[in-house]
């Protein structure tokens, strides 16, 4: 079995794999309503909303549709910064759901500064909090701040997939409207679930839309316990699982993915590698390939190691690597893959 030191999916939390070998319920019965009614109790605070979240089926890329599409009508003016794969493909969603969409463009690896979304006349911000195709972390209460001064109207809605469980994330506090998140991720869970959480603001001004997507019919079926359709309930068990035993020790875990994130970059800068971001987000540690390196040689010596790594995407693909122990790692696991990663930089590197 592969060691998975990538962004997604990621080693799954004993729990999770625990919670995945009991038999299968039925959606619509007692047991299974009370297990979505737990996870989405725990996914509210997790999100840190006094609003609600939605459990869908499906991947991340879902998620940001659905809270796309619910949050504004086509025409609207949104703006959305791109700095790397994942802002990219809000600003394709938002195309693709008919919204006049403006985009800001920055080289991959920097973030947007609150001065650069301070412009009037938006009904909507869409930020990626942890722009995992770069390693980058933007400062979302700084922006939605910024934003919101110039457009007090307007709506932000924030991609937490990478932040969730991995660095501090909330809603209302943040000036956030909407979030998403998927299962895959920092929950630590398998992937095929996306959540949209909703605070009382978007709640109030939800347009929804679509048939799969339509949000509204979701929080009338999912306060009850159910969801609209055939839930992956099993998947939903686990998230709700993996959240009982994280949340209370929120903290530690949050402490703990930074200092293993940390300890990556270290021993990568020790190498003298160069970082990718300009700020760094706790999920995924990402540098350039030094000179002369192909990607698929870093990818080769960590393969004969048993662990999967990944490569860059967009205009990095081919120009970085990247690293993640966003998944169910210790300190003790994260000391070996550092000992793993410098292996694998002695052997590549040309001694000097
Ligand atoms: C993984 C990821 C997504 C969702 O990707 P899916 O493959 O659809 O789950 C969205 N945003 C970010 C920042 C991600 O890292």
């Amino acid at each position: 079995m592969d060691w998975l030191l990538t962004p997604g999916p990621v080693r799954l939390h004993p729990k999770a794999l625990e919670a995945l070998s009991r038999p299968q319920l039925h959606h619509r019965t007692a047991p299974a309503r009370e297990v979505f009614l737990k996870a989405r109790a725990l996914l509210k605070a997790a999100f840190r909303t006094e609003g609600e979240v939605l459990i869908l089926t499906g991947s991340g890329t879902l998620a940001m549709e659905a809270l796309v599409k619910n949050l504004f009508a086509p025409g609207e003016r949104v703006l959305v910064p791109v700095y790397g794969k994942f802002s990219e493909r809000f600003y394709e969603i938002a195309l693709e759901a008919g919204l006049e969409a403006h985009r800001l463009d920055y080289p991959y690896g920097q973030v947007p500064s609150p001065a650069d979304v301070a412009r009037e006349g938006y009904a909507g911000l869409l930020l990626v909090h942890s722009e995992t195709s770069t390693g980058a972390l933007v400062d979302l209460p700084a922006l939605s701040r910024a934003f919101k001064e110039a457009n007090p109207d307007a709506l932000v809605g924030a991609d937490m997939v990478t932040s969730l469980l991995v660095w501090e994330v909330a809603l209302e506090a943040y000036g956030v409207d909407a979030a998403l998140s998927g299962s895959q991720k920092g929950l630590m869970c398998p992937p095929g679930l996306g959540f949209v959480a909703l605070s009382p603001r978007a709640l109030e001004r939800l347009k929804p839309r679509g048939y799969y997507l339509d949000l509204s019919r979701e929080l009338r079926a999912q306060r009850e316990g159910e969801s609209a359709w055939t839930p992956a309930i099993n998947l939903v068990g686990a998230v709700a699982a993996v959240l009982e035993e994280v949340l209370p020790r929120l903290e530690a875990h949050l402490s703990l993915k930074a200092w293993q994130n940390g300890l990556l970059y270290e021993v990568g800068e020790g190498f003298g590698l160069r970082p990718v971001p300009e700020v760094r987000s706790p999920a995924v540690a990402a540098f350039y390939l030094p000179e002369g390196i192909a990607y698929a040689r870093v990818k080769e010596a960590f393969a004969q190691r048993g662990a999967v790594i990944a490569g860059g995407q967009g205009p990095l693909k081919g120009k970085i690597f990247r690293l993640s122990l966003m998944g169910a790692y210790d300190r003790y696991e994260a000391l070996g893959v550092a000992a793993l990663f410098r292996e694998v930089l002695s052997e590549i590197l040309p001694a000097s």
